[in-house]
């Protein structure tokens, strides 16, 4: 098979929602539809055990969570599919946002019965700035729930996105009934237990039952306004991240999973050009190339080793093949990379654009390397800065441990496991994080590497803007409440109390230029 085609059989994706909306449940799904696991039940057993082989950090051993953004990969009807996972609630940090600069399109779940919800917001927010292209499952159906048309026009209006239903769900809870498949004309009928089965539309006219259910016929109602008047679908909007294509159905039923699956596969983009120093680089380039998203340090707190993971961009990736470190120049071998399965590690011989591969880090690099190989230099584009939003200022508990405190500190934020900043004029030292999780790993590593314990004074929840450097602004503006700070490249920015905080400035000053990260990059 040469490269182009190794590229096109690639599907790199992540599934995008918040806690408890059903991504480990609809996850399984697809991994038993790729005969990867022989029951559902399986993913979750990080909690029961079943995949605490690795020894990751100790946290994660303690707090029984997963910390790193695991891969999982399998073929499926001629595919090779990789799912990033993106993890939520305590386990919530920055690399999950990271994650989402190294798939090419994302699953976002929608729980029937909640609507969009604050993760999904944050999330959702870092595909829009990055222009991924959003496919969308609304979950849940067998649960009574909102209304269809309610729920499609929180997602237009809360986030921002065109809507295309691609099926529509007849009724809910108790009376769900399947749901019409626009494509097919057909109704896909819930069963319960059994298989679903599927009635072509000129059928459904002469089933005497449905014709006296009003349930069916006020979807149908609703469905035929939805066909004449609402958005026409366009792969084309889809591809730019325009338009989301909406999916309905039931990952624990399952139902409407596979089909959604099949018609996610179809239509999500195969991995593509990506920008650089030297323009795009096209996946099937014959030079290897990728970067790095994402570290895993401590994994075995024996040996301090660490894992890089890597987004092959172009090329071949072969195991034990000489690369280029682009940022320093520096020959390096891999010679021990893995590809990660659900938790379990196994060797990887081979990889193609679009693959995620794990590469052991003798500590030289840090996020956004590119690797390359070949006479051409450059370097894939910076990743973005994201918006923290949990500050704490940091100390060392021992003054006399300042000048190891420093050096930790310095070492971890280049790495980019914390963000810091420093308070104007005090010039305390302020972390910022996206989860609490940052803070442990920080806490923990300062005591472990740098053998310094550090204490947190609680700033709390703040919407970070930046100023425009250019603009002069009057530092007495701000206070404790609204707190300007400086960042690592030493731009200015404001910490907000809260929204509130932060309309009452803008109201007194209009012509102060504040910049939203999310909005920018
Ligand atoms: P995650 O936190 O997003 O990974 O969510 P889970 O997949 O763990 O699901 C959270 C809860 O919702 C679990 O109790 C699931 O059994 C349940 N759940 C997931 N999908 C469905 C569904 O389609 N219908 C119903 N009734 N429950 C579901």
């Amino acid at each position: 098979m040469n490269l182009y085609e190794e590229v096109n059989k690639r599907k790199t994706f992540a599934i995008i929602s918040h806690p408890d909306a059903g991504k480990t449940t609809l996850t399984e799904k697809l991994l038993l539809y790729g005969n990867l696991i022989r029951s559902a039940g399986t993913v979750k057993g990080k909690k029961s055990g079943k995949f605490a082989t690795s020894d990751w950090m100790e946290i994660e051993k303690q707090r029984g969570i997963s910390v790193t953004s695991s891969v999982m990969n399998f073929p499926y009807r001629g595919y090779h599919i990789n799912i990033l996972d993106t993890p939520g609630h305590e386990d919530f940090s920055e690399d999950t946002y990271r994650t989402l600069t190294a798939v090419d399109s994302v699953v976002m779940i929608i729980d029937s019965t909640k609507g969009i919800e604050a993760q999904t917001i944050k999330l959702f927010k870092v595909c829009r700035m990055r222009g991924i292209p959003i496919f969308t499952f609304i979950n849940k159906l067998d649960r009574e729930g909102k209304e269809t048309l309610e729920l499609l026009e929180e997602i237009e209006e809360v986030l921002d996105i065109e809507t295309c239903p691609m099926n529509w769900p007849i009724g809910m809870g108790k009376r769900f009934l399947g749901v019409f498949d626009r494509n097919k004309q057909e109704l896909v009928k819930f069963n319960g237990n059994e298989e679903e089965t599927y009635i072509p539309k000129e059928e459904l006219e002469l089933d005497e039952t449905l014709m006296s259910n009003s349930t069916y016929l006020e979807a149908m109602d609703e469905f035929a306004l939805v066909e004449e008047a609402g958005n026409r679908f366009s792969l084309e909007d889809v591809l730019q991240g325009k338009q989301t294509p909406v999916f309905f159905g039931s990952a624990l039923a399952p139902f409407g999973v596979q089909t959604f699956f099949d018609n996610f596969i179809a239509m999500a983009p195969a991995p593509g050009g990506r920008k650089t120093t030297e323009g795009v680089i096209s996946p099937d380039n014959p030079d290897f190339s990728g970067f790095i998203f994402k570290i895993q340090a401590n994994m075995n707190p024996a040996h301090r080793d660490r894992v890089a993971f890597l987004r092959v961009c172009s090329g071949k990736f072969e195991r034990g093949m000489d690369v280029k470190l682009a940022r320093t120049n520096k020959q390096i071998k891999l010679s021990q990379s893995q590809q990660f399965v659900a938790s379990s590690r196994g060797t990887v011989e081979e990889a193609f654009a679009g693959d995620i591969i794990g590469i052991y880090d003798p500590n030289i690099y840090r996020i956004g390397d590119t690797l390359i190989t070949g006479k051409d230099k450059f370097e894939y584009n910076e990743l973005p800065q994201f918006p923290p939003e949990l500050f704490k200022k940091v100390t060392a508990k021992n003054v006399m441990k300042s000048k190891q405190f420093k050096k930790g500190i310095e070492q971890l934020v280049q790495e980019g496991a914390i963000q810091l900043f420093r308070q104007h004029r005090t010039e305390s030292y302020i972390l910022g994080a996206v989860g609490e999780l940052q803070y442990e790993v920080f806490q923990y590593r300062m005591q472990n590497e740098y053998h310094v314990d550090v204490m947190f004074e609680t700033i709390g929840e703040r919407i970070p803007r930046w100023l425009n450097p250019e603009q002069k602004v009057d530092p007495s503006l701000f206070d404790e409440r609204n707190m300007l700070v400086t960042d690592r490249e030493e731009q200015p920015l404001v910490l907000f109390k809260n929204d509130f905080s932060l309309n009452w400035f803008k109201d007194k000053n209009p012509t102060i230029e504040l910049i939203d990260l999310f909005e920018v990059n």
